[in-house]
């Protein structure tokens, strides 16, 4: 039996083991299984307090607006651009999400993806794998990551991890945001400037309105024939139909792309150029990261419960 009575309306559950912690302490309401959302919700509306999801899925603002009596909501992940913050705020709804546990995993995987569009990795896995190496000897030469210039889109936690890994590769680090900070690396308040300067433009801020495709045709042509993307912040950021023409054009040399619109119903022009890497949005997909990430979500909820703070807020 629960040892709260406490109500929580699950939107999208986490990792199964947190799950039944939850299950163990609270009364869960799961949502994300009901067949008919509308009915399982006039039943338990009013008793709902709290909320669990995921950045992927966010949370309906219609929701929110029928659970009257909502006070936290709980998002597994640290993009909260699914979820309106502004909304949440205004009623007094707290939202808490889980940061920093998962800068090492999507740091790694914003170097593995940059290593692997300038070698060339998925070419030279098929070049190998299908005989052509055997057949026509050396695939064409590659790019080196060490000498170049990567400008950071957004150097907030996982950006500084990014920088503090490419340091040591040798590569030189700018950076735009809204706010310089107290770094030595080379700032630009433009990010075409930045664009201009960078080999590699990495983008790690975050979605939503405020970044809607910025990283637009204008942009992808100051980064120019020989420059390259890295993406593991939110697909929206990108003009996407932009991207697919800068990359089949020549516009830019390639890209390493771990977020798409629409996922998982990504835009299929990807799969067709050559001189894309994709990876299915899984940059904190780790065992050990995703259980640190579902624990704090746990942890948020049992903090709320306890004293009405939570460990980790957005607003
Ligand atoms: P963070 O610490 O809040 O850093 C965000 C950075 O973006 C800050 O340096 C901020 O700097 C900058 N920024 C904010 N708004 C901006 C704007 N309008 N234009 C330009 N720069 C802006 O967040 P984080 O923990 O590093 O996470 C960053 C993002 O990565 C998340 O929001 C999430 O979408 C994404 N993410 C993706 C994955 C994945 O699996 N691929 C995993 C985790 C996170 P200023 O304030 O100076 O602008």
């Amino acid at each position: 039996m629960p040892v709260s009575e406490s109500h929580i309306l699950v939107v999208s559950p986490i990792r199964p083991r947190h799950m039944d912690e939850l299950a163990a302490k609270y009364i869960l309401h799961r949502w994300d299984q009901a067949a008919d959302k509308d009915a399982f919700l006039a039943n338990i509306a009013d008793r709902i307090t709290a909320l669990v999801s995921t950045a992927g899925v966010g949370v309906p603002s219609d929701l929110i607006e029928k659970l009257p009596n909502l006070k936290v909501i709980t998002s597994f992940g640290v993009g909260y651009d699914a979820i309106d913050i502004a909304a949440c705020t205004a009623r007094g709804i707290r939202v808490s999400n889980t940061p920093d546990v998962l800068n090492d995993d999507v740091a790694d995987t914003a170097i593995m993806l940059l290593l692997a569009t300038l070698r060339n990795l998925v070419v030279g896995d098929q070049w190998a794998r299908s005989g052509q190496w055997s057949e026509n000897g050396a695939m064409a030469l590659t790019t080196s990551a060490r000498g170049k210039k990567l400008g950071i889109v957004g150097l907030g936690r996982i950006g500084q991890a990014i920088a503090s890994r490419a340091v040591p590769m040798g590569m030189e680090i700018g950076y735009f945001g809204r706010n310089q900070k107290p770094v030595d690396y080379h700032y630009d308040a433009d990010l075409i400037k930045l664009a201009d300067w960078a080999d590699v433009l990495m983008i790690s801020c975050p979605g939503g309105a405020a970044t809607k495709d910025m990283i637009n045709a204008d942009v992808l042509k100051a980064l120019g024939r020989r420059g390259y993307v890295v993406n593991i912040a939110r697909g929206s950021v990108i003009d996407e139909p932009a991207l697919i023409a800068a990359l089949k054009d020549g516009v830019i040399a390639g890209a390493g792309l771990d977020v798409f619109h629409n996922e998982p119903h990504m835009d299929r022009g990807f799969a067709k150029c050559a001189n894309v890497v994709l990876y299915p949005h899984h940059a904190s997909g780790t065992v050990e990261t995703r259980d640190a990430m579902a624990q704090m979500v746990v942890d948020n909820l049992q903090s709320w419960f306890a004293s009405g703070k939570l460990i980790s807020s957005v607003n």
